[in-house]
């Protein structure tokens, strides 16, 4: 691919799939350097500057599923498994309205019994009745992450207050879907999920693993181009990391992309899906800073516009490891706050306090949002 290739595509308002393959071929620094600008240059046009935080409280490793690359899958017998109490998941929450953060992301393993459903649905209303103040009129925005539900029980969490909610597709090509997940978890599943949760109003997140063995680039470029055409309103992605308890890790150790390849194209992901996409939210993982110090910052300077703090209680923090070398798990979640604040300020953008930070592409549709936001 030409380095003419990519400066058409950056000229472009709309990317097609040619276009969005020749963003993710880049490796010249100077080509590197154009997606990266024009990426933050789409950004402040059509999100402003600031960046949002998501105070993240992982509450339960517990699952019933085997996704074949998870550390926490069912069938690993050397995790610790947990469960936080519903005063702790509220108090770890309430700790983020404290600190202007605005919003929180209650993420476990899945699980569909009732017990399961009910304190997900109760945390979710005491959260949002508590934590509303003088700062905060509407309380905390909610965002969950617990994976493929019933849809009844999808609308009890909506009912309660959460009002967004991350479920990854993991790939959009059917057949990589079905190779890293077990026969029983399928695809059209997924995207049903998908559908439901917009229909019953929330604002959906989804997101996918960037370099998996028998990845290639024009699978990535159909991932942004399913986003487009789902509609999403925020993205979480982020570079693949293999866990040596997982099935997975050893198609990777075989044929897997190299760690550089996965870290970069991860970063350009990132851009293709800002510039093609424009206004909508898109998380900074974890994940990039676990295979670069400052991968985060890299991430919010190619277009990413969201953060999640670590919540969790460091007790239980290490029991949550879905990949291995897994970033601030000896922080406290105050010592987490300031080192990002400090991060975030040094590359000259501005934390987004006391406001849920909705996508602005959410809020164009009339989704529920938060209308006491300053910003
Ligand atoms: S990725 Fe999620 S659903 Fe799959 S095994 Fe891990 S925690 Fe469970």
């Amino acid at each position: 691919m030409t380095n003419r290739a990519i400066e058409l595509a950056l000229s472009k308002d709309s990317l097609d799939k040619t276009d969005i393959v020749a963003i993710l071929s880049a490796t010249d620094r100077q080509d590197l350097h154009a997606i990266r600008d024009r990426a933050s240059e789409v950004l402040k046009q059509y999100c402003g500057d600031e960046v949002y935080f998501r105070g993240l409280v992982e509450f339960s490793n517990e699952c019933v599923n085997n996704c074949i690359y998870c550390g926490i899958r069912l069938g690993n017998p050397n995790v610790q498994r947990y469960l936080l109490s519903e005063d702790d998941i509220v108090a770890s929450a309430l700790w983020c309205a404290d600190k202007g953060y605005g919003s929180v992301v209650l993420q476990s393993g899945e699980r569909h019994d009732r017990q399961f459903v009910e304190l997900v649905e109760r945390s979710v209303r005491r959260i949002k009745n508590e934590s509303r103040s003088e700062r905060l009129p509407s309380g905390l925005g909610i965002t969950l992450c617990v994976g493929e539900q019933k849809r009844e029980d999808y609308e009890r969490f909506f009912a309660a207050g959460a009002h967004r909610y991350l479920l990854r597709i993991e790939s959009s090509s059917p057949e990589l879907y079905a190779r890293i997940h077990p026969a029983n978890q399928k695809w059209d599943d997924r995207l049903a999920c998908l559908r439901w949760l917009r229909e019953i109003g929330f604002q959906v997140g989804t997101g996918v693993m960037i370099g998996l063995p028998t990845q290639t680039l024009q699978h990535l470029a159909d991932d942004i181009l399913f986003f487009r055409e789902i509609d999403v309103d925020m993205i979480g992605m982020g570079p693949y990391i293999p866990h040596n308890e997982t099935p997975l890790a050893a198609d990777h150790a075989e044929y897997g992309w190299q760690t550089e390849d996965a870290y970069r194209t991860a970063l350009l992901m990132i851009a293709a899906a800002r510039i093609a996409l424009k206004d909508i939210n898109i998380a900074a993982t974890t994940a990039l800073q676990a295979l670069r110090p400052l991968g985060r910052e890299e991430g919010l300077n190619f277009g990413a516009n969201v953060v999640m703090p670590q919540l969790t209680p460091m007790d239980v923090r290490r029991n949550y490891l879905l990949y291995e070398g897994k970033p601030c798990l000896d922080e406290s979640a105050e010592q987490c706050l300031d080192c990002l604040e400090t991060r975030i300020r040094s590359i000259g953008r501005r934390v987004g306090c006391d406001a849920w930070g909705d996508s602005r592409h959410a809020l164009a549709r009339g989704a529920r949002a938060d209308t006491t936001a300053r910003s």
